[in-house]
């Protein structure tokens, strides 16, 4: 009997993935390309990674949610999996914060997210099957100075998963949460050195992640091999969060 490597996936299952014109979905796109995916690719420029379908769309837009759904139908098929990545920062003291910045990171960080799922899961339900991967952060569970609206929204995403998970777990369809630490993207690129200098000395690894370390577990998650696993957080973070 031959081994088969279970992280490999049925030739053609069709993966979505949002934010995917750069950084750490632009990796994700990519590896699920390697492993035998046919990938949609969506963000505001519709920019994607060579072999990946761009859509361009913004999830705050429902219009462009649905007309991006289209679009990856019509030309790929119905979305199998789907890796809801997109995400955005507006970092600003909590006495300083004003409802613009609490509005703008909800509406893409949780509502957004909320939105693509709730149509992704339209067709898995039909098909009884799916995977859905959702972008959180080691803040959801340790905070972070000046990310008040940020870790809110990312812990809002962990009770998300669960819930979609425990209502669509006998349909075959999977929900399960990434948590990544500090990885090296143009999200972070923003920070000052001293405050990447106070990352690294609490992340036990002593390095900061890469975008291929987040891409590896959201491969094992959207895979057969990950059947069983469901409502699950999966850090990736070096060790950062540990012990929360
Ligand atoms: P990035 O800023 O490099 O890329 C973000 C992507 O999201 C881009 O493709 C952008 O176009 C897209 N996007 C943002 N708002 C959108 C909207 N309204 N509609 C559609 N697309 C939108 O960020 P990154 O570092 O690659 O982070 C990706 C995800 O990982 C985010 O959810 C982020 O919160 C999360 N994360 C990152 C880190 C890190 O250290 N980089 C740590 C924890 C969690």
């Amino acid at each position: 009997m031959t081994a088969t490597d279970p992280t490999t996936i049925p030739a053609g299952r069709v993966a979505l993935v949002t934010g995917a014109s750069r950084g750490i979905g632009a990796e994700i796109a990519t590896e699920l390309l390697a492993a035998g995916y046919r990938v949609a690719g969506t963000s505001r420029s519709g920019r994607a990674p060579d072999g990946v379908l761009g859509v361009s769309a913004d999830i705050t837009d429902p219009e462009q949610v649905e007309a991006a759904f289209a679009r990856v139908e019509e030309e790929l098929g119905g979305v199998e999996v789907l890796v809801a990545n997109a995400g955005i920062t507006r970092d600003m003291l909590l006495m300083r914060m004003s409802d613009d910045d609490w509005d703008g990171v909800l509406a893409t960080n949780l509502t957004g997210t909320f939105r693509m799922v709730r149509r992704a899961t339209r067709r898995m339900m039909r098909a009884r099957f799916g995977r859905i991967v959702l972008m959180s952060s080691v803040s959801a569970y340790v905070g972070s100075p000046g990310q008040v609206n940020y870790s809110a929204s990312k812990a809002g995403l962990i009770g998300m998963a669960r819930s979609v998970a425990r209502e669509l777990g006998g349909r075959g369809i999977t929900c399960n949460v990434v948590a990544p630490g500090f990885i090296s993207t143009d999200m972070t690129d923003e920070l000052s050195d001293e405050v990447k200098d106070d990352y690294l000395a609490r992340i036990p690894a002593k390095r900061f992640g890469e975008t291929r370390d987040v891409a590896h577990a959201v491969r094992f998650l959207c895979s057969d091999a990950a059947g069983y696993v469901t409502g699950a957080v999966l850090p990736v973070d070096g060790g950062l969060g540990m012990g929360r």
